[in-house]
């Protein structure tokens, strides 16, 4: 990420590479025709709507929109910003970067002079902490939390000098600012920001140093200290150890998000290779989108305490949005006063690995978080609980957890509040004002009468009692209730699962499904009553369609004897 890549190379690029191989390394490719489709990277479906065509070599889903060239793709498929993108596809193609100067925040900034001048403060660590003179301190804190060498090497764990001018007085000064290695004094001077400290080089998932962690060897305070956000470190973006797992298993089956760098280092310890730490910060849904680009599942470790507790809330509610189909998070609270790093030592390698196994899943974790002080033995309690769940579970991308998130909702609950519009997502609360005036507008004549034949197939014998002439007409929903008075007819269903049966698979399996499961608030007696009152609407609508038809025909000058009688006999009855 230095300096302005120029235009004529990113053209060439885009030439030199082919977009079918790039997307086909990440997300497997089929042929079909003239372009090549798979199941969309970017939304849930079950069926593929994501295309590449190699003549345009553009991305295009009809699903959800998603599109656009190989950089684009690398952009929204890995997170990556536009040079990054590019970089990566340079790196794909097997080519280099050519740099220009570029001006950053009104200087000239050198963003591979950052990334260099860091390296080299990393290396420098790394031998204060073998000097003895300087790192004995370091070293016995190392022993004593029972890190091996080997630990330490793989981490690069280095040693911060007990001197104000350790860096300052080595490297250019400039450069060190700017990564924000020294911090300035109210005099205008400059002074180490890590001092006497075991340090820690944070990585990127490209093994770029970026900033360092530092941790006192005493009892002074800060105990941990972090490099500041500088051009190329943001803490939202980045977590300690991501570099250094993915350099052991690119494709981990899950990845345990603990609290710190010594978490991370004692798990390694023991062998535990795939712990990733937040720098100081809570998890971000960046960071979780990061990580889920090389697992499907994440298990979060938090102190029992209470401010683990807190902790662990604040990532369920950053997880929900990340949560697509075929990903998983899980919570694993510690015992109290306990940390990763410490429980591991008193139980043993099986032990925790046993409670990472054992860790509870989001939706469990959830549910009995939201509804651990309310009595859902109470209409109130229910309430409360429906509105306080509710807009979490919205942020879940559609599809099947989704949906079971609902379902589990709705029988916690016990409301059909859920069903009346057939839409959960678009409920605002529990049943208001707004909502029913909805479902009125939501249910159509036509819905009823299809959704109470659904319910009740004996309710046919009414329609049968009607001498029903709809043929030619195509309102909305009128192909549905031809095919579902077809099946009553052809199956005489005894009940509404066996008819629900005979939809399966057929195109209408989905509105048969959603209508079969409309609420209608009526008690049994009223089914009939409601039913006839709809049939009757819809049947003054078809008329209403039939009549104006014949208008029409009839001032285009050509109404058949039959179609005349028919006229007649529709506008007696308006009168
Ligand atoms: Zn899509």
């Amino acid at each position: 990420m230095s300096g302005r890549i120029p235009r004529e190379f990113i053209d060439d690029l885009l030439v030199r590479v082919d977009i079918v191989d790039l997307i086909d390394s990440f997300v497997p490719l089929k042929k079909a025709g003239t372009s090549f489709k798979a199941r969309c990277p970017f939304h849930t479906e079950k069926s593929p709507s994501f295309s590449v065509n190699r003549q345009k070599q553009f991305y295009h889903c009809f699903g959800c929109g998603a599109g656009g060239n190989a950089i684009s793709f690398l952009m929204e498929f890995s997170h990556l910003d536009f040079v990054e993108a590019i970089e990566d596809l340079a790196g794909f193609v097997g080519i280099d970067v050519p740099r220009e100067a570029v001006e950053y925040q009104g200087q000239k900034q050198n963003y591979s002079a950052l990334y260099s001048i860091l390296e080299q403060v990393a290396v420098f660590y790394v031998e204060q902490l073998r000097d003895h003179s300087q790192g004995v301190k370091a070293i016995e804190y190392l022993k004593k939390r029972g890190l091996s060498g080997g630990v330490a090497k793989d981490f690069s764990l280095g040693y911060a000098p007990d001197r104000w001018d350790a860096l300052a007085s080595r490297f250019d000064q400039s450069l060190l600012l700017d990564s924000g290695m020294l911090g300035r004094k109210d005099s205008g001077g400059v002074y180490d920001r890590f001092r006497g400290r075991l340090v820690f080089p944070i990585r990127d998932k490209r093994n770029r140093i970026v900033g360092f962690g530092g941790r006192v060897l005493d009892e002074s305070l800060p105990k941990y200290l972090n490099s500041p956000e500088t051009a190329i470190f943001s803490k939202g973006k980045e977590l300690y150890g991501l570099y250094e797992l993915l350099e052991k298993n690119s494709k981990p089956q899950r990845i345990l998000i603990v609290e710190g760098y010594m978490d991370v280092l004692a798990l390694a310890q023991f062998g535990i290779g795939n712990s990733v730490a937040a720098l100081g910060t809570a998890t971000t849904k960046m960071h979780l989108d990061l990580l889920f680009r090389f697992t499907s599942e994440l298990v979060f470790c938090f102190d029992g305490d209470a401010a683990g507790q807190k902790a662990a809330w604040r990532a369920v509610q950053e997880a929900f949005p990340c949560l697509r189909d075929g990903r998983q998070v899980r919570i694993m609270l510690l015992p109290q006063g306990q940390d990763p790093d410490s429980l591991v030592r008193l139980e043993g390698l099986a032990a925790f690995e046993g409670r990472v196994l054992g860790a509870q899943v989001l939706s469990d974790y959830f549910f009995e978080y939201v509804c651990k002080d309310l009595n859902l033995a109470t209409v109130e309690g229910r309430s409360k609980f429906l509105v306080q769940a509710k807009p979490f579970i919205e942020k879940v991308p559609a599809g099947v957890f989704r949906e079971m998130m609902f379902a589990r909702l709705k029988k916690l609950s016990a409301s059909s509040v859920l069903d009346v519009l057939g839409k959960p997502a678009m409920l605002e609360g529990a049943v208001t004002e707004s909502t029913v005036e909805e479902r009125q507008v939501k249910m159509s004549p036509i819905r009823i009468v299809i959704a109470l034949l659904l319910q009740n197939p004996r309710l046919y014998e009414l329609v049968e009692q009607q001498e029903l002439n709809w043929a030619g007409l195509n309102c909305p929903g009128m192909d549905v209730l031809k095919e579902v008075i077809q099946t009553i007819e052809d199956i005489r269903p005894k009940n509404a699962a066996i008819l629900m049966e005979s939809f399966r698979g057929k195109p209408s399996e989905k509105v048969v499904n959603a209508l079969i499961n409309w609420d209608f608030f009526i008690l049994d007696d009223g089914i009939e009553a409601e039913f006839s009152g709809a049939l009757e609407k819809l049947i003054e609508q078809v008329d209403e369609g039939i009549l104006e038809r014949l208008l029409v025909k009839e001032k285009e000058g050509g109404l058949t004897e039959n179609e005349k009688n028919h006229l007649c006999k529709l506008l007696t009855r308006k009168l």
